[in-house]
């Protein structure tokens, strides 16, 4: 309602000659208008052309002509209802626009007049913000490189955050992270001390005691880097709803379970009654809590049993061997649970595995029911931000199309980690959480290492229209 209040005094004020909202209040913050955009909504469809009002960090309308349906039929409203249906209409929009002109492109230093900016994005794009649901962000390896010990300063959590801005990541969800440290640095960003993306906070990953080490756990270990509270055991079930409230009552925004066990402890975890009481009572807790859940997954048995107890998410998926059959497809498909297969650490670490990872991928993208997310698993000596950008273009190698892998790391992601009704598409009332490129992603995924523009929360974050710099490609 707040909108529609909005909306409604927005018009007044177009419809009154001589009325200036900007003489009664001098502090609002300015409004930002793209115009001529060519807007990736982040669903599927896409305005051909269109005019976007940023207003306090959301999407205050989106006006286009035409309009292209997901099934590239076009039609043009008056009054074209989104999912809050509380869009300009065509009129008063292009009236906001005339309006606009006549007061120059840059934001006016006239105090009669609202504060604004207008910017032409003629032959360009806007899509939603890039949204990674897997990366780690405090990471012994990578933060330890050229030292030996463990080093918590926020240095090169700043510099990781900024990479992520810079490639138009403006939301991230990290893992198995000290508990205090992550939630310290997110409220951080949340408070506007430091600067970077949204963080989606998982604290420590949870596994099962005695099921075998875990993948991420060898992989320390092979590099003799002690991670520190970054995982947690759990050995009952009643240790599992305590270990889980504790997490939800410090504030992690959901939880994650790796079951990526060596191949010899595999049968272990599918077979052992006791386990999966453990990991019924994982879930339940989260969703309890009102938390998603995700698992690590390598095996196909183990990506069964986790879709069969709930669990809202799989990362990586099944990458050792190839899918046996359609059930894993037909399972993620019924109880929309995203799928973030993560190809670049294979490429990077496991290239045994890299086939497999690409060939079951691109047989679940082929279903269109089955949600696939971006999900990179950043860490070690990948670059923060390019790494994700690279998985992108890694998905799209694997088989799926272009459309399909934006969606994937839009409006797909923000599904995955349960935030589609604030961020992840460009619709009203969300908020601005976008970027602008020079090149088309549909035609080609990797207009993405390109970015001119990108904007968190209704703040342009990062700007290379003047400087004609770029963040590192490729
Ligand atoms: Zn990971």
């Amino acid at each position: 309602m707040v909108y529609r209040y909005t909306l409604i005094l927005w018009a007044t004020f177009l419809m009154c000659p001589g009325y200036t909202i900007g003489q009664t209040d001098l502090e609002v913050p300015a409004d930002i208008v793209f115009k001529n955009a060519r807007v990736i909504e982040g669903t599927g469809s896409i305005y051909t052309q269109a005019v976007v009002v940023i207003r306090d960090g959301h999407i205050l309308s989106i006006s286009e002509d035409p309009y292209m349906e997901a099934d590239g039929s076009l039609w043009r409203s008056d009054w074209q209802a989104g999912s809050y249906g509380l869009n300009m209409p065509w009129e008063v929009a292009q009236s906001y626009e005339q309006d606009m002109e006549l007061d120059d492109l840059e934001a006016s230093g006239d105090s009669s007049k609202r504060p604004h900016m207008v910017i032409d994005l003629a032959g360009m794009t806007l899509m939603p913000g890039i949204i990674d649901t897997h990366v780690h962000l405090v990471d012994s390896i990578s933060d330890t490189v050229n030292g030996s010990a463990y080093d918590p300063s926020m240095s090169n959590v700043a510099r990781k955050l900024n990479a992520y801005l810079d490639h138009g990541v403006t939301t991230i969800k990290s893992m198995g992270d000290p508990l205090d440290e992550i939630i310290r640095i997110r409220d951080s960003v949340r408070s506007g001390k430091l600067n970077g993306p949204r963080i989606l906070t998982v604290g420590p990953m949870l596994t099962i005691s005695g099921t075998g080490e875990s993948t991420a756990a060898a992989i320390y270990r092979q590099r003799s880097q002690p991670k520190v509270g970054t995982s947690e055991a759990i050995a009952s079930p009643d240790d599992a709803i305590q270990t889980v409230r504790h997490l939800a009552w410090k504030g992690v925004d959901a939880i994650h379970v790796d079951l990526c066990e060596s191949s010899s402890s595999m049968p272990m975890l599918v077979e052992s009654v006791y386990s999966r009481e453990i990991l019924s009572a994982i879930v339940d807790q989260a969703h309890r809590e009102g938390l998603t859940i995700s698992a690590y997954t390598v095996e196909e048995p183990i990506a069964l049993m986790a879709i069969s107890l709930g669990f809202d998410g799989l990362e990586h998926g099944v990458t050792r061997s190839w899918l046996s059959d359609t059930r894993l497809e037909r399972s993620l498909g019924m109880q929309n649970v995203g799928y973030a297969p993560a190809l670049g650490v294979y490429a990077r670490l496991m290239p045994e595995s890299m086939q497999a990872a690409r060939e079951n991928l691109d047989n679940l993208a082929k279903e269109n029911a089955v949600r696939i997310v971006l999900g990179s698993d950043t860490f070690g000596l990948a670059e923060p931000g390019l790494n994700t950008i690279q998985e992108l273009r890694m998905m799209v190698q694997a088989g799926m199309t272009p459309a399909r892998a934006v969606q994937a790391a839009t409006y797909d992601a923000a599904q995955h980690v349960g935030i589609s009704d604030e961020t992840g598409s460009i619709q009203v009332g969300k908020r601005a959480d976008l970027i602008i490129l020079e090149q088309d992603p549909f035609e080609d995924i990797s207009a993405l290492f390109d970015i001119t523009m990108v904007v968190k929360y209704g703040v342009i974050v990062t700007d290379n229209r003047e400087s004609g710099t770029r963040p590192n490609m490729r």
